[in-house]
Order: C-alpha cells, then sequence, then structure tokens
C-alpha cells in the first residue's frame, strides 16, 4: 500500500483518495508511521490516531484500471467544424483564412444511429450528444436539423436525448433562445467584463463581443440548462481573478465557472501575455472559491477535482468516440497537427459512406493504454488519481519531461488547500495559501498491507 504525504508546516497531511483518506497529523505521529510501518500500530490519548490506524488498513476502492473488452463510448462528441466567427488572441486552433469545413449531415445522423443502438443494446436510458468545435453553433441550421433528427431517433428507441455544447457564445437572440430550450448543458467561454473580453476575445475583425455574450450568457443563465462559464486565465488578468468570478456569478447565475490558466503555443508566443504564475493562480482560486461558494456557485479547476478518481482525465483512454467533419473517429477534439507534435495519432476508426463505423481495435489498444499509471511524472503524486495527468496531448505526452510544469504547480497547490478545506482547517488552509509552492511531498510504502 501507499500512502502519500505532504509537510504542511510541522505537520503531515496524508491523503489516500482512493481509502476516502484525508488527515492532517503532527511530526511525531508522522515519523512513527513511517518507521514503525501499520503492523505495530498508534495510540494517542483521545484514539485519534488508532482510529486512523484502523482506516488505513482498509484496502478502499481499486485503482482505476485501464479500458479492455469492446469499446464501449458514453457520448457520441461532434466536431461540427473546425471554423470559428471569433479571433482569440491566444487561439491557434483553426486558420482563420480558411474556409470552414461543415460536418456532412449524413455522418451526423449515421453517428447517432450507431450510437443510439449501443445504448439499445447496452440497456441505458440515455442518448448523450457533445457537440465540439471550432464553434460548433456556427452552422445553426445544422445544428437544428441535428438536434431535431437526435430527439426523433432517440424517441423511436425509448431512449432519452441530452445535449451539451462548448460554445463561444455568439449567436442571435433567437438562437440564444433556442439553445437554451433545447439543450441540456452549455459551457460557454467568456474571459471577463467588456475590457477583458474584447480585448482578449474579440470577434472576428475585432469587435466587441462582450455586448452579444452579454445578452447570451443571461438567456442561457435563466434556463433550466446546466449553464457552466469557462474563463481562461492570463497573467494580464489574473488580478481581477476575483472580481470576475463575483461579476459572473451574479450578472448570469451559471452552477459552475471553470478556471483554467493559459496554456503556451505558437499564438502566446508571439502575444504581449502568457500564463499566470502557478502560485499566485493557486491563492486567487482558492479564494475565488469561497467567494463563489457564498454565491451558491461551484468554481472547478478540471486537474483538482477532489470528487473523481479516475486514470485518465479526459475522453481520450476513456472510450471517447468523437467524429470529425471527415468521418474520422478519435477520442480527442484536438487537431491532428498536435497530436502528431507529440508523435501520438488518435484516430481508431471512421464512418463510411454507407454508415459503417470500423473500429481499429490496434489503435484504440494503443489509445487506452495512455493512463496515468504510464506517465513516468505522475507516479509519486498525491494528485496522480484525481489529475490523472491532465492533458495527453499539451501536458503529459509520452516521453514528456518527468518534471513538474507549471500546471502541475498549480494543480498541486490548489489540491492540497482543497483538502484542507474538505476537513474545515480553514486557519491552516489559509496560512498553507501565504507560501503555496508544494515541496517535500513523498509515498510511504507499506508492504505489509
Ligand atoms: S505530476 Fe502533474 S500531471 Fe501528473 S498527476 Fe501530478 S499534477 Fe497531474
Ligand atoms: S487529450 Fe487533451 S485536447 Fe484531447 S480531449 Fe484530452 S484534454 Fe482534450
Amino acid at each position: 500500500m501507499n500512502l502519500p504525504y505532504i509537510p504542511i508546516g510541522e505537520d503531515y497531511l496524508i491523503y489516500s483518495p482512493l481509502q476516502g483518506l484525508a488527515a492532517l497529523v503532527n511530526g511525531e505521529a508522522f515519523h512513527c508511521l513511517r518507521k514503525r510501518g501499520l503492523s505495530a500500530g498508534l495510540k494517542n490519548r483521545d484514539g485519534s490516531l488508532e482510529q486512523l490506524h484502523k482506516r488505513l488498513k482498509d484496502p478502499g476502492e481499486p485503482e482505476p484500471s485501464p479500458r479492455s473488452g469492446p469499446f464501449e463510448p458514453h457520448f457520441l462528441g461532434l466536431i461540427t467544424t473546425r471554423g470559428c466567427n471569433m479571433s482569440c488572441s491566444y487561439c491557434d486552433f483553426h486558420d482563420p483564412e480558411k474556409d470552414p469545413e461543415i460536418m456532412g449531415i449524413s455522418i451526423a445522423l449515421q453517428a447517432l444511429g450507431w450510437m443510439a443502438d449501443q445504448e439499445v443494446r447496452r440497456g441505458t436510458r440515455f442518448l448523450n450528444i457533445h457537440f465540439f468545435g471550432g464553434e460548433p453553433f456556427l452552422s445553426i441550421d445544422w445544428m437544428k436539423q441535428v438536434v431535431e433528427e437526435a430527439g426523433g431517433l432517440a424517441r423511436k428507441r425509448g431512449l432519452q436525448v441530452r445535449f451539451v455544447a462548448c460554445t463561444n457564445g455568439v449567436m442571435n437572440e433567437e438562437d440564444a433562445l433556442w439553445v437554451r430550450d433545447h439543450f441540456d448543458s452549455i459551457v460557454l467561454s467568456m474571459d471577463g467584463p467588456a475590457e477583458v473580453q474584447n480585448k482578449y476575445r474579440p470577434l472576428k475583425g475585432k469587435g466587441d463581443s462582450f455586448s452579444t455574450l452579454n445578452r447570451n450568457a443571461k438567456i442561457f443563465g435563466e434556463g433550466r440548462l446546466d449553464f457552466v462559464i469557462r474563463i481562461c486565465v492570463l497573467d494580464q488578468t489574473l488580478s481581477r481573478l476575483e472580481d470576475t468570478v463575483q461579476f459572473f456569478s451574479r450578472e448570469y447565475g451559471p452552477s459552475a465557472i471553470v478556471l483554467e490558466s493559459l496554456r503556451d503555443s505558437d499564438a502566446v508566443s508571439k502575444g504581449s501575455f502568457g500564463p499566470p504564475n502557478p502560485w499566485e493562480f493557486a491563492r486567487r482560486f482558492a479564494h475565488a472559491s469561497i467567494m463563489a461558494e457564498s454565491l451558491g456557485v461551484k468554481l472547478v479547476h478540471s486537474t483538482c477535482r477532489l470528487d473523481k478518481t479516475q486514470s485518465s482525465f479526459c475522453p481520450v483512454a476513456n472510450d471517447g468516440f468523437i467524429i470529425d467533419p471527415q468521418g474520422r473517429i478519435s477520442s480527442c477534439y484536438q487537431l491532428e497537427g498536435e497530436w502528431l507534435r507529440q508523435g501520438l495519432s488518435l484516430y481508431f476508426g471512421r464512418i463510411s459512406p454507407q454508415g459503417k463505423v470500423h473500429i481499429d481495435e490496434e489503435a484504440l489498444a494503443r489509445i487506452r493504454s495512455l493512463v496515468v499509471q504510464n506517465k513516468p511524472r505522475c507516479r509519486s503524486c498525491f494528485c496522480k488519481w484525481h489529475c490523472a495527468g491532465g492533458c495527453h496531448i499539451l501536458h503529459t505526452p509520452p516521453g514528456g519531461s518527468e518534471e513538474y510544469s507549471d500546471l502541475c504547480h498549480q494543480t498541486r497547490s490548489i489540491t492540497v488547500w482543497k483538502i484542507l478545506h474538505s476537513l474545515d482547517l480553514e486557519v491552516v488552509a489559509e496560512r498553507f495559501l501565504e507560501h503555496p509552492r508544494v515541496e517535500g511531498d513523498g509515498v510511504l510504502e507499506f508492504p505489509e498491507i
């Protein structure tokens, strides 16, 4: 058994998510545990160490294992187009000069039919459809047709259909109302109030995007749908983080706000902005999180979710079934060029013009092996069952550095703060934030258990 620990001042945080266990122990108890292992027992006056000792012997959940057996997707992802109507200053996801290709309706319908049959065969009640881009609502008539067809197809098979989309929110009022009434979940990318949004996420041609998003975010926030806002945080916008979270929480009433820090890319290296300092980000995340909680909004950092244990962070290695505009099947919505840059190919099948889904089992097995157990950097990290190495392309590609990156530092600091916060150790948590760099952590190994 392996037990991760993190020094916190004079004390030690021990953390074993698979056992559902977190405890702050003093140095004496920790050194006794380290020296004598679990067989010798632990005792103190109030019996708390004995209790902890008992919990440590509980084997807990097994490690999340890599997938095997037949391909079993839990949602269908459609990359409707790679085109976009914005020109965000830090994005190099698409070529603005290129005419965007829209997925043929027949590909989408064939994929829908195949996925619906899978769900019937598995005896589930739901058909989950996720739309990705570029900007998936770029061709709104296409979306309306696919949503209508998917609804009919699901009804015929006795399934309940659920629609989810990630969007930049640029659409007219009528379309925003349609989205509000037909979608179950919307993730809106929006970076801040007008001066931030218009500077870093302008419309194509440098237009004001804020006024459109301000109206549409209010529309989404009023609906029955699960409305989530995703903020990309730059070094230049970090100081406004708490204000932005407060503004979004009050104005739009989302159920959650997801914070991501800007990642290095070609576009970023050409711009006059950069990723935020990881520890300052962690500190501000924690304070914004407490404030958002008081307003009924959950603040999320996707690699620091204590409520999830997993061996892969995303649809990759989790049998994600994502179709691109050409009918190729992968588990990742990134551009092929980014995969190739990291020496990865994530296609594992295609939909033929006759509607047959072909799966390349060998390629699927290769993709399923991209789990955290195979990422050397994560081996001894206490975050590994939550973060699972993050993005396979941009963060922990095979053969990548074994050093902690800035994103690792951010994840590790936020995770420690979240554990302390979840233990109601607010004074310790606040003190930790004064110097939130995590150092000296490790793993106790107890071979006898
Ligand atoms: S080493 Fe980095 S990528 Fe791996 S689990 Fe830890 S924080 Fe995540
Ligand atoms: S590999 Fe990275 S880009 Fe691809 S789906 Fe996973 S998190 Fe997203």
